[in-house]
């Protein structure tokens, strides 16, 4: 029997280590930080055949990450490719990419997104001030006020797939409800993720659910299957999600149902099982993801005891 990405069958693929940004709490899917001296980058046939190999252990989703897909060299041409592999992988039913923004306002990459057959994009955002970058715990960057009016809003004129903000709260409030706010303003998604530092994170964590939702007049309910608080709109539609950090008191559980995450290695790929803990532990994948799939977040000591050790 072939062994299936389990949970929500979603397979995430990083196409680059590189990155435009430097964010301070970045993990990087578990890989090497964008800084480091090499940076990978897999072909686009390798990225076709990790997307048939994901399609054989019945992957429903694919999320194309990084560091941020939008400095990966071939992007232009992948985003060209979306349409076709729509066709091949009917067996997908969501594609989608992750990035902070920034390189999509280069308008050949920005002409390439719009036309790419892609029906969700995360945007990584922090901040909406003028005054700061749209991701502050990175030394380098443009405003989130530029990012809005340089990307954000001609991709919602221009685009009708799913936009959602994607914000890291490490405890600032103000700043994560500024850009929730924004979101509900240009009637888009949002997430909040948690990156927990401390106490005092988790328990404002918790106020900023409730806080949210009575500012936004919305329900709040606990997603069991993932074991995450979404605020639902009257028609009963989970516009912000908060994501909690996981990692605390283990709750690999939940994390495993979430993802399966993959990162280019030298001639191809490799899965991360555990991103958080276990950076840079990772699985070689060659023609079927078992093992992958068998160690997928089963905790930061996953690989003790195993060849991976
Ligand atoms: S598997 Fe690793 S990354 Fe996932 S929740 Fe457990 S410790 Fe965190």
């Amino acid at each position: 029997m072939t062994p299936t990405i389990p949970g929500r069958g979603d397979l995430r693929i990083s196409l680059t280590s590189a990155c435009n940004l430097r964010c301070s709490y970045c993990h990087n899917e578990g890989q090497e930080f964008p800084w480091a001296k090499e940076k990978l980058s897999p072909s686009l046939n390798n990225i076709h055949k990790m997307i048939i190999l994901g399609v054989k252990h019945g992957a429903k989703q694919v999320k194309f990450t990084g560091g941020d897909p939008g400095v990966y060299p071939h992007i232009i041409k992948l985003l060209g490719c979306i349409k076709d592999w729509k066709d091949e992988f009917s067996g997908i039913t969501r594609w989608g990419i992750a990035t902070n923004g920034v390189p999509f306002i280069n308008p050949k990459k920005f002409d390439a997104l719009v036309s790419s057959g892609l029906d969700n994009i995360s945007i990584g955002i922090d901040s909406i001030s003028d005054f700061e970058y749209s991701k502050p715990s990175s030394p380098m960057g443009i405003s989130g006020d530029s990012l809005i009016r340089n990307f954000v809003i001609p991709l919602k004129r221009n685009w009708d797939g799913e936009i959602k903000f994607d914000t890291v709260f490490i405890g600032n409030k103000i700043a994560t409800s500024e850009v929730v706010d924004k979101a509900r303003e240009l009637s888009l998604y949002a997430s909040v993720i948690e990156v927990y530092q401390s106490n005092d994170v988790r328990s404002s964590f918790l106020e900023l659910i409730d806080e949210t939702a009575e500012r936004h007049h919305l329900e709040k309910r606990l997603y069991e299957f993932l074991n995450e608080w979404y605020l639902y709109d009257k028609n009963n539609n989970p516009i912000i999600k908060f994501y909690q950090d996981h990692c605390v008191g283990l709750d690999c559980g939940s994390c495993r149902k979430i993802h399966l995450r993959v990162v280019p290695n030298g001639n191809g790929f490799a899965a991360v099982p555990c991103f958080v803990k276990a950076r840079t532990k990772t699985i070689p994948i060659t023609d079927n993801l078992d093992e992958a799939i068998a160690h997928n977040s089963m905790g930061p000591e996953w690989y003790k005891g195993t060849k991976y050790e």
